[in-house]
């Protein structure tokens, strides 16, 4: 797989472009759609714990505000880049869009590897974070959230920061707040369960019962494991889990043929999603190489950790059982890998529709905020289960009426939203 040459933002104005050539936008609407409208750099100078200071780079890029003010989460990650950055904003516009939200897309990264920083340390990066944005962010204008490696805790410490120098309570400043915090029942959960909401709905399409259904997924971070987790209460079989070591930077797959038992994994992990391997081996489960998820003989695989998984090269060699891919992750598929599925009779869920869940619930977290009522835990997942079933079928009956796949039928549908945003608003 070609990982050192891959390009997310390529990759994104590939799928793009792709289904722009389709619809009528003239070539000025595609320019302005083709990449984010602000792009921000910024440098946040940290004093470490033994004294020194480090400057940690970073990237805040707004690819549309048309439907409404910037939304997405902020990353930390030590390979973070700008077009990485660009890529995931650009995402987040279709993502907000397809679910029919209020919402912009947004993104940011600052390039740091919180798994080798103290606590303070992140603290001081999440305020410096602020101390350079505070200006650019709010909740009319740009809300952050939750991503890779980082948490409610981070959030916290950046909405304490931005009201610090805003002098008032802006608790829709940012979303992934804890529970206890300004935060909403089910957020955690929100991306996992509702890549699980679309499967339900996806195999009731098939007519294929989920007790009878197995899965192999990739990754056991905070997407994976409530998808992994509801999919099992819901009947399906989980056979195989690959995830990351940072210890041994190199990926495993955990595999058992009558099933994991994601409870007792998720008791075995750290805070990254990396499960113990030798705990692992005591359950009797088999350890083997961190590719080994993807060619197993199942009918679903949910690539739930990393972009660009499933590639030209790998689409041949996948049990010819598999009938469904979710993409938990941003961008796991590579773009000339869509036409091979596709020809291959594999649907998958387009990943800006399939994860979906988390920036959703995100918007009831700023409706619970803004009204300063807060919802029940089953109140919230149900109405994140019916948006979601709704962007589904919005997206499934355009995809069988057009025999298109559904990555095509999704941005058909995303981009005629921000389209018709951008043109009411008179900016093309
Ligand atoms: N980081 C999540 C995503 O990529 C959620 C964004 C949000 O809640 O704003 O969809």
């Amino acid at each position: 797989m070609s990982h050192n040459t891959y390009n997310p933002f390529i990759h994104a104005q590939q799928q793009f472009d792709h289904v722009a050539q389709t619809l009528e936008l003239d070539d000025g609407m595609k320019d302005l759609l083709r990449s984010p409208m602000k792009e921000i750099h910024f440098s946040i100078p940290v004093k470490m714990d033994d004294g020194t200071t480090r400057v940690f780079k970073g990237f805040r890029m707004k690819h549309n505000e048309a439907l409404g003010p910037a939304k997405g989460g902020l990353r930390f990650h030590p390979h973070e880049s700008a077009d990485t950055v660009r890529a995931l904003s650009m995402w987040m516009t279709w993502k907000c869009a397809v679910v029919g939200l209020p919402l912009g897309g947004g993104k940011g990264g600052v390039i740091c590897d919180p798994q080798t920083l103290s606590l303070g340390e992140q603290e001081r990066i999440c305020r410096g974070f602020i101390r350079q944005m505070h200006q650019l962010l709010g909740p009319n204008t740009d809300v952050p959230a939750p991503d890779v490696m980082t948490n409610g805790q981070h959030m916290i410490w950046m909405l304490d920061e931005y009201e610090t120098i805003t002098g008032g309570h802006y608790p829709g400043m940012i979303t992934g707040k804890p529970v206890n915090l300004g935060g909403s029942q089910g957020r955690t959960e929100a991306t996992g369960y509702g890549v699980i909401y679309t499967l339900e709905a996806l195999l009731a399409k098939k007519k294929l019962n989920i007790k009878e259904t197995t899965a192999s997924i990739q990754g056991f971070g905070n997407v994976a494991q409530y998808a992994a987790e509801l999919y099992t209460q819901l009947g399906g079989k989980v056979v195989a889990i690959s995830c990351w070591h940072q210890k041994d930077q190199k990926s495993y797959t955990i595999l058992h043929p009558e099933g994991l038992n994601i409870a007792a994994l998720v008791n075995i992990k750290d805070k990254f999603g990396s499960i113990d391997l030798d705990k692992a081996k005591a359950l009797g489960y088999e350890i083997t190489n961190g590719e080994a998820w993807l060619y197993q003989e199942v009918d679903i695989l949910i690539p739930a950790a990393l972009e660009n998984q499933i590639t030209a090269e790998s689409v041949p060699q996948l049990s010819s059982k598999v009938k469904i891919i979710c993409e938990g992750a941003n961008g796991p598929t590579a773009h000339e890998a869509d036409a091979l599925l596709f020809e291959k009779g594999i649907t998958f869920i387009p990943d800006f529709l399939c994860n979906a869940g988390g920036v959703t619930c995100s918007y009831f977290e700023q409706i619970q905020g803004n009204t300063n009522f807060y919802w029940e835990k089953d109140e919230v997942l149900t109405k994140l289960n019916l948006m979601m079933v709704n962007a589904f079928e919005r997206v499934y009956a355009l995809a069988e009426e057009k025999n298109i796949d559904m990555r095509d039928a999704a941005y058909t549908i995303a981009i005629q939203r921000v389209k018709d945003a951008v043109q009411l608003r008179g900016w093309a």
